[in-house]
């Protein structure tokens, strides 16, 4: 695959970065285009956003919204006529939607890396191409072809579909002889699906790589906890110089370099005894770097914004020592209304909630991030103050 720039040739198109007071679109509606709205706002851009769903995070914070299919391109075209440059929240925004958008505003990051990055199994063969490890994996087509690839992976392994998977949606594990089949059928006996060797990791984390006009820059690592597939708890240091810190930045740097990257990503990494395997990257901010807007003096969603704007990343400069953040899933409304002066009295408590009207267990409703001395002290103060928001501590 050769991920080159689109060629420049709409009146419109500059190469030199857009003022403040242009319009940046934005494909899709959730939490992370709402925190990139904020941030747009903060810089003066107005952002306009396009996405189906009734409820729109990102809509409301946003100047003006387009509700419309990604399938339909007259929509898709007058919305891109009527910004100045365009990225995206999420990357299974369809090809023909990103090439329609395209040819009247620039995509950052360009349409290229969204092609990489929606499909896991091109994902994957692209960075094995590339000389990255990654864990073991076979594509698959049928119950039996996964069968046939568990026994050569050597037994425990996970297979999963190959679009629209996010926090472990679309996967499911096959331990052993015979499971196949049920596990086809949990996935939708799709088309395609990967299959990879399960990976015994130590822990895991996660990177972002900003690259543009020459410079590459890095976020993290962040080390991610998981419940039930689910990012739940992250933690940073400021002063991370670790082997899987470097390691992490060198990948992130040789990843954002294939991909001839013009935006951000973030890599997601299985930590193991003999370093470091990509697990997947994200061609947006991501869940792990929300602790970001309090703990860096650029947090991963203004970063966003200046590299939609067309300018080269910057540094971060850390402001705490250490940060924790920790997701409040729509399960803290179970026992009724959470306590929200429990966390509102606590000063030093970031508390986010994204706008959402149906608290459905598993659903991302908000986060909260603590800065402290050490990782351990803010996650600890940070998990302390989302048990006291339950009316039914469990
Ligand atoms: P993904 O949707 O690929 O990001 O996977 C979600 C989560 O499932 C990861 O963060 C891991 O905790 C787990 N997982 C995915 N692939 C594997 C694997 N090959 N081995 C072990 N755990 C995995």
């Amino acid at each position: 695959m050769t991920a080159e720039h689109p060629t420049l040739n709409a009146d419109k198109r500059s190469v030199s970065p857009l003022p403040p007071g242009s319009t940046l679109g934005l494909f899709g509606g959730g939490q992370l285009g709402r925190m990139f709205a904020k941030a747009a706002a903060r810089l003066g851009y107005h952002v306009h956003v396009f996405a189906p769903e009734e409820e729109c995070p990102a809509g409301e914070v946003s100047l003006e919204r387009t509700r419309a299919s990604y399938d339909d391109l007259d929509a898709v075209a007058r919305f891109a006529q009527s910004v100045d440059a365009i990225t995206y929240e999420f990357e299974n925004v369809l090809g023909p939607t990103v090439e329609t958008a395209n040819q009247y505003a620039p995509v950052r990051p360009h349409t290229c890396v969204l092609s990489v990055t929606r499909n896991r199994l091109i994902e994957k063969s692209f960075l094995r191409s590339s000389g990255l490890s990654v864990a073991p994996f076979f594509a698959v087509a049928s119950a039996a072809e996964l069968e046939r690839a568990r026994n050569e992976l050597g037994g425990r392994a996970v297979v999963k579909t190959t679009a629209f998977g996010y926090d472990g949606k679309g996967q499911t594990m096959v331990k052993a002889y015979g499971e196949s089949d049920t596990a086809w059928r949990t996935i939708g006996a799709p088309e395609e699906a990967i299959v990879e060797q399960f990976i015994p990791f130590e822990g895991e984390c996660s990177m972002l790589v900003a690259r543009g006009g020459g410079s590459t820059t890095f976020f993290g690592p962040f080390y991610n906890q998981h419940r039930n597939h689910v990012l739940d708890l992250t933690t940073w240091s400021a002063e991370d110089d670790s082997p899987t810190a470097r390691e992490g930045r060198a990948i992130g740097a040789a990843v954002a370099d294939a991909l001839a990257l013009d935006g951000m990503i973030c890599i997601e990494f299985f930590i193991t005894p003999g370093g470091l395997l990509v697990n997947e990257i994200a061609p947006r901010p991501h869940n792990s770097g929300h602790l970001t807007l309090e703990a860096c003096s650029i947090s991963q969603f203004e970063q966003q914004v200046r590299l939609a704007a067309g300018y080269p990343p910057v540094d971060p400069v850390p402001r705490a020592p250490a940060a924790a953040m920790v997701n409040l899933l729509g399960d803290i409304w179970e026992g009724g209304e959470p306590d929200w002066a429990a966390v509102l009295k606590q000063p030093n408590t970031a508390f986010h909630l994204y706008g959402k009207s149906a608290p459905m267990p598993g659903r991302k409703m908000g986060h909260l991030t603590v800065l402290a001395d050490t990782p351990e002290i803010a996650a600890e103060t940070a998990l302390t103050a989302r048990r006291a928001l339950r009316r039914d501590p469990t």
